[in-house]
């Protein structure tokens, strides 16, 4: 079974310009906590990290689908495609074992002519990796979470690129209407190192 660490960065892909992960997520580390939706007070106009160097570990160990899955298709850096795959695990399977798959926000409309993102959607369908829809709600509010494997894989299997499309346009805004609630962030544990950045 693969784990999240066994995989390492695709070489050549840099974050560059993008901190969608660091306005995008929650953040719940002793060292820093902000929650969904907010750009991070530490953001520098240049998108950069004013405290790169002490940065807390949760954004020193974090990095998004498109920096660690090559098949991921090259157009979708976050901040170009508006797309954010993350590393997700499934829930616990009979014999308790959590399968690696990806959870994906679109974080705005356009974000579904995203080149390539219909073929990568595919290919993980394809792949039987688990693949969850995370819609946001309104800032610093809880996300909705699909998963959507059983919906596409008709559309997958036939090929049939605008009917995947439409599939996450759907269920995108079945998302958009969902119960979103206050985000309350619990204690964060000490040292961080267990801590990823959150829904
Ligand atoms: S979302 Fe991905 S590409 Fe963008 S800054 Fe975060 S890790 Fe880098
Ligand atoms: S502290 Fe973390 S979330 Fe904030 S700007 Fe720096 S890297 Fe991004």
């Amino acid at each position: 079974m693969v784990t999240a660490s066994d995989l390492e960065l695709v070489a050549g892909r840099e974050c560059g310009a993008c901190n969608v992960c660091c306005v995008a997520l929650t953040i719940n580390d002793p060292a820093l906590q902000k929650l969904q939706g907010y750009r991070c007070r530490n953001a520098t106009a240049d998108n950069g990290c004013a405290i790169y160097e002490t940065r807390p570990q949760t954004c020193r160990t974090f990095f998004c689908g498109w920096r660690y899955l090559k098949w991921i298709r090259e157009p979708l850096r976050p901040d170009t495609s508006g797309v954010l795959f993350r590393l997700h695990y499934d829930k616990p399977d009979a014999a308790g074992q959590r399968r690696l798959g990806l959870m994906m926000t679109l974080l705005t409309n356009a974000a579904l002519k995203a080149e390539g993102l219909a073929e990568t959607v595919a290919a993980a369908v394809a792949a039987e990796l688990p693949v969850f829809l995370h819609v946001p709600g309104p800032p610093g509010h809880t996300a909705s979470t699909a998963r959507l494997n059983d919906v596409l894989r008709d559309a997958v299997m036939t090929k049939n690129k605008p009917a995947v499309l439409e599939i996450l346009r759907q269920a995108r805004a079945k998302g958009r209407k969902g119960d979103h609630k206050p985000i309350v962030l619990g204690r964060p544990t000490e040292g961080g190192t267990a801590i990823q950045k959150m829904d």
